[in-house]
């Protein structure tokens, strides 16, 4: 059921231990929202938890907070009343679905949301990143706005906006990114911190550059990393910008196999809603940036994304 953010603060007002999570493959939105919920509903007197069920990219383990978040092992239960998604729709939390069989509250901003699965869900697809909304519901919630919190709502904005340079980068985003500055964040530390990269992934980067391809007229431009590469460096964020600012492309991707007959889809465009693509394959996003899981080998996943890609152009 459709909510709005009124209605997510008086159900959080209404209960006292909270799970909080996100998507696997966590970005800086999921960990950023997620550890912000967390200090700002502690600051108000729940007792609440984030639980997110991978590994998360050294990038972040910088953000305040960070060592609290707990990955469920088998057969755990952690007995709350209400289970926060937060920057996902429900089929993309792992295991921390069986946590808990406490009712779902559901915070997106993801326009391929749609509530299956949660009891309530309050979407905001015009909002940049999840932290944004998070923002707002600590508004909501007349909680205060650490330097903490603020660190940690700064950096989902940041990532999800390339750093306030992506069409979905709106006056109110600067606005909250602006008081979020007043509030104690540092840009230059969280720039830093994000954008810091081992030199595996240089490397790794270099050689993804190397399988560079264009299709249709030079319109989509792609890179293939197979399953052997892909072992050799822990992370493939940020290689497709590298390709997106092509003058002649407007869809770029990139497909990681990331174990035999499974690739990881990622796709980013100028104009062309990439979000449709994604979901005719079963996956979500966003219009300019969104992603898909193919069980299939590379050469294939490939033949099946031009295919999507070229009905979609
Ligand atoms: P990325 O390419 O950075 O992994 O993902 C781009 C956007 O698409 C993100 O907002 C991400 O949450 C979304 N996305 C990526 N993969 C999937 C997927 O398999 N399913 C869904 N629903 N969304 C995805
Ligand atoms: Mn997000």
């Amino acid at each position: 059921m459709l909510i709005t953010l009124q209605q997510a603060a008086q159900k959080i007002r209404s209960v006292n231990k909270i799970l909080v999570t996100a998507h696997i493959m966590p970005d800086g939105d999921a960990i950023g929202s997620t550890l912000a919920a967390m200090m700002i509903l502690r600051s108000i007197g729940k007792d609440a938890q984030v639980y997110i069920d991978d590994s998360v990219r050294k990038n972040l383990h910088a953000l305040p907070s960070f060592n609290e978040i707990r990955r469920p092992t088998a057969d755990e239960t952690f007995d709350a009343e209400l289970l926060l998604i937060l920057d996902t729709s429900a089929e993309r939390i792992g295991n921390v679905r069986k946590l808990t069989d406490a009712p779902t509250l559901n915070i997106d901003h993801h326009v391929t949301n749609s509530g299956a699965e949660v009891d309530e869900l309050y979407l905001e697809p015009d909002a940049a990143a999840t932290c944004e909304i998070i923002f707002k519901l600590a508004r909501e919630l007349n909680a205060t706005i650490t330097p903490e919190i603020a660190t940690c709502l700064y950096t989902g904005l940041a990532t999800d906006t390339g750093f306030f340079q992506f069409s979905n980068t709106s006056a109110e985003t600067l606005a909250i990114a602006s008081e979020l500055i007043a509030c104690g964040v540092s840009p230059n530390f969280i720039s830093e911190q994000i954008e810091s990269k081992s030199l595996a992934e240089v490397l790794g980067l270099a050689h993804a550059l190397s399988t560079l391809k264009m299709y249709f007229d030079d319109k989509v431009a792609g890179m293939m990393i197979d399953h052997e590469a892909s072992k050799q460096f822990e992370s493939t964020e940020g290689f497709i910008d590298e390709i997106r600012v092509i003058d002649t492309v407007d869809v770029a991707f990139l497909i990681t196999e990331k174990a035999p007959n499974f690739c990881r889809v990622s796709m980013r465009s100028k104009g062309v809603d990439v979000s449709k693509i994604a979901n005719v394959l079963g996956g979500g996003g966003h219009i300019r940036a969104a992603g898909c899981s193919l069980k299939m080998s590379l050469a294939d996943a490939e033949k099946t994304l031009i295919a999507a890609i070229g009905s979609a152009i």
